[in-house]
């Protein structure tokens, strides 16, 4: 096991990591809210989290890796105010609340492919686990943590010692459901408790999505279902849990109360929090309108892997600007990335052979200085920026000598790199365009320089149905393989189970 250091946010520095149980790591993510297609900034969290499971990967933990899919009780204000987001888009788009689920999971689903970033080992959404989250609200009650009112159940927060521990705020300083929630229960004991259930009446008497508890009809609040998913699937204490910085002061505050409340016991050893993705400097938001989904870059010809690879460019826990600018360079940078491993593929047989035992051990005793160095960024709290200057380093000193070095070892280290990385080097393949592609390409050309231009259209159309990219440039036409550019990718096929359309089948109950 390597010296593996990460920045827990319960104890505001860095520590060096030992699992609760030898060589595995229990690890929970918060997942994604399914109303609407996640935005980039959502995927630079998701990001972060793929790069830190494949670094526990790396250094040869076994992973079990745990994430919610929230479909359920998230309100349009994280502090229980305003409407279920679900419902709200349900209503919106006139679909059921349950395809708005189904049609959104698969989508982030997608995302998570393109992105290369590996799937959780369990995915569950909220409705599959209304049994566990009622089951720690009846806790709560036993233990004096959960009060009933008229409208809903909530967590007496006064009654939790150091509730707010993990973001260190003051009491007073906590944005509250104050406004609407007072107004619209005056029941509620103090204006931070938040909600763990809510009953189906008032504003929420028409509420589509509803089971029976103890308390009546109605449905979960937000955050107990992290709760109950995290704890079902990997006991109390786990090792490691993580989100974006929005959920410090909220959610995974709410979710500690509850978890801890209940059982008496931490919920996690370690909390690992992402920042944001800004656009224009402000946070990229939905709710602000000011967002971009993989798709939109997609569309605009950029691979999703420079998407990856600019969230690579910034360390987890500083903020990073989104511009076009910036992507562009992701995107040359990780072309350039690409055709070196092409490059070096074809040379592999020639240059390892000559040399003799001497020097080829002399040569791997030098590239081990960069795994060296690799391994010591990354382990140093996913210093990805870092990391990505070492593979450069690499690059840059191949480059200056390519006969110095054995290739096919220096791939195999690149390959080992990319397993923290994700970017996709292992699908790097030589881009000959077959010959029938060609053929069209010329026919293509023969019709616009005869004007044709509809004809030519339609002959790009078939070019690209079948997996490749024309551009056009003032030294002529340059085709592209849209796979091996990782502009294609495979859909995961997802089929509803029809009494539970909220999920796919391979989601977790
Ligand atoms: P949601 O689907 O709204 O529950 O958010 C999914 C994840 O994205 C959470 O972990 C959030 O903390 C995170 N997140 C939201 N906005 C941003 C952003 N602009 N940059 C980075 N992460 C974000
Ligand atoms: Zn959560």
């Amino acid at each position: 096991m390597k010296n593996l250091k990460v920045y827990n946010t319960l104890v505001h520095k860095k520590e060096l990591f030992h699992p609760l149980r030898k060589d595995r790591v229990g690890l929970y993510t918060c997942g994604p809210t399914v109303y609407n297609y996640a935005h980039i900034g959502n995927l630079r969290t998701y990001i972060f989290e793929d790069v830190l499971r494949r670094t526990l990967e790396y250094a040869r933990y076994k992973v079990k890796h745990v994430m919610n899919i929230t479909d359920v009780g998230h309100l349009t204000s994280d502090e229980d105010e305003g409407e279920d987001k679900l419902e709200r888009a349900a209503e919106k788009e006139k679909r059921s609340v349950w395809d708005i689920a189904k049609f959104y999971t698969d989508a982030f689903l997608r995302d998570l492919v393109s992105l290369d970033i590996k799937r959780a080992h369990v995915l569950s959404p909220a409705t599959k686990n209304i049994k566990e989250e009622i089951a720690i609200i009846q806790e709560l009650f036993k233990k004096g943590y959960a009060y009933e009112t008229s409208h809903a159940v909530y967590f007496n927060i006064s009654k939790f010692k150091n509730y707010t521990k993990l973001s260190r705020q003051k009491l007073s300083e906590k944005i509250t459901g104050a406004r609407e929630e007072v107004v619209l229960d005056s029941e509620k004991r103090n204006p931070q408790d938040f909600a763990l259930w809510f009953k189906r009446v008032g504003r929420f008497e028409n509420h589509i999505m509803h089971w029976h508890s103890p308390w009546g009809d109605g449905f979960p609040g937000w955050h107990i279902e992290c709760s109950a998913i995290s704890t079902k699937y990997l006991g109390q204490p786990f090792d490691i849990h993580t989100g974006g910085v929005d959920h410090i002061n909220v959610h995974h505050t709410n979710e500690i109360a509850q978890s801890e409340g209940a059982y008496g016991k931490p919920l996690a050893r370690i909390w690992m929090h992402g920042e944001f993705l800004l656009i224009n400097e402000a946070k990229m938001a939905k709710s602000a309108g000011s967002f971009y989904t993989l798709h939109t870059l997609t569309e605009k010809n950029f691979s999703p892997l420079a998407v990856r690879y600019l969230v690579l460019t910034a360390h987890y826990r500083s903020k990073l600007n989104f511009t076009w600018e910036s992507l562009k360079a992701a995107q040359n940078s990780l072309e350039r990335l690409y055709d070196f491993v092409r490059n070096i593929k074809g040379s592999t047989s020639t240059s390892s052979g000559t040399k003799n035992d001497i020097v080829r051990a002399k040569l791997r005793t030098y590239l081990e200085k960069y795994r060296n160095k690799f391994e010591k960024t990354i382990f140093d709290d996913l210093n990805t920026p870092k990391a990505l200057a070492v593979v450069w380093e690499l690059i840059r000193e191949y480059n200056k000598n390519p006969k110095k070095f054995p290739a096919k070892e220096v791939l195999t280290l690149l390959y080992d790199f990319d397993k923290v990385l994700g970017l996709g080097l292992k699908n790097i393949q030589s881009e000959k365009i077959p010959k029938k592609i060609l053929a069209l390409v010329k026919r293509r050309e023969k019709l616009r320089k005869d004007q044709k231009w509809e004809d030519a259209d339609k002959i790009r159309e078939e070019i690209q149905q079948l997996g490749y990219t024309l551009e056009d440039t003032s030294q002529g036409t340059k085709v592209r393989n849209l796979i091996i550019r990782n502009l294609r990718f495979p859909i995961p096929s997802l089929q509803g189970n029809p009494r539970s359309r909220a999920a796919g089948n391979s989601l977790r109950d």
